[in-house]
């Protein structure tokens, strides 16, 4: 329905549970698409080059930041993680919806090119739950655990920049207060008006 896809924004602590969020989110939405990130991690056992991340040296990484290819990219963990602005013109300019799984750093950066965008928050219920969670994966080593243990306080700081909060306590409930955000947000008077008035030829 709309001309321009919407970009929805999504950031949280690491181990909060966002990326399971935004894999079970886009199953619902055909018009819906899970950006994918480049990365100077290396790939954790599971991941796909090119569904998870595009995994590339630091070399490479530092060329496209010269060239300027990225919309935003931050250094998380002691690894860079970025998004091009070829990828988000080229589904946006479609009509394609996407939805970025990003921190607090390229959320804010993000927020200064896309007023626009849809800024959504997700949090673990308690720290705790979150130690659990991380260790849990423990695809990560000890140290990597203390140290996104650390950056999640750190990530805190960015929360009002973001339109909606979810707190991820249950991922079926948790999915479904993403749902009804993107639907609600699809549904916005200045979204739709445009797009009906044609149509009906009343207003
Ligand atoms: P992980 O290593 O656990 O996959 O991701 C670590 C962090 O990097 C997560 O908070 C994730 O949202 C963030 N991240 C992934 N891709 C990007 C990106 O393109 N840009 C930014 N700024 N952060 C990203």
């Amino acid at each position: 329905m709309n001309k321009e896809g919407l970009l929805f924004i999504i950031s949280a602590p690491s181990g909060a549970g966002k990326t399971s969020l935004c894999k079970e989110v886009v199953k619902f939405f055909p018009n819906l698409y899970h950006s994918v990130s480049y990365t100077t991690r290396l790939p954790r056992p599971g991941e796909k080059d090119g569904e998870d991340y595009l995994f590339v040296s630091k070399d490479k990484f530092q060329e496209m930041i010269d060239d300027r290819s990225f919309v935003e990219w931050a250094e998380i963990h002691g690894n860079r993680y970025g998004t091009t602005i070829d990828s988000l013109k080229e589904y946006r300019h479609k009509g394609i919806d996407i939805i970025l799984d990003i921190d607090g750093q390229g959320g804010r950066q993000l927020k200064n090119e896309y007023p626009d965008g849809i800024y959504v928050f997700i949090l673990p219920p308690s720290r705790k739950d979150l130690e659990e969670r991380l260790r849990l994966r423990s695809t990560d080593s000890d140290e990597d655990i203390e140290k996104r243990l650390k950056n999640a306080k750190e990530e805190l700081q960015y929360i009002y920049q973001y339109d909606y909060i979810v707190v991820n306590n249950d991922l079926e409930e948790a999915v479904s207060a993403l749902k009804s955000i993107i639907i609600a947000e699809k549904c916005r008077r200045d979204r739709v008006l445009p797009l009906v008035k044609g149509l009906f030829q009343l207003l």
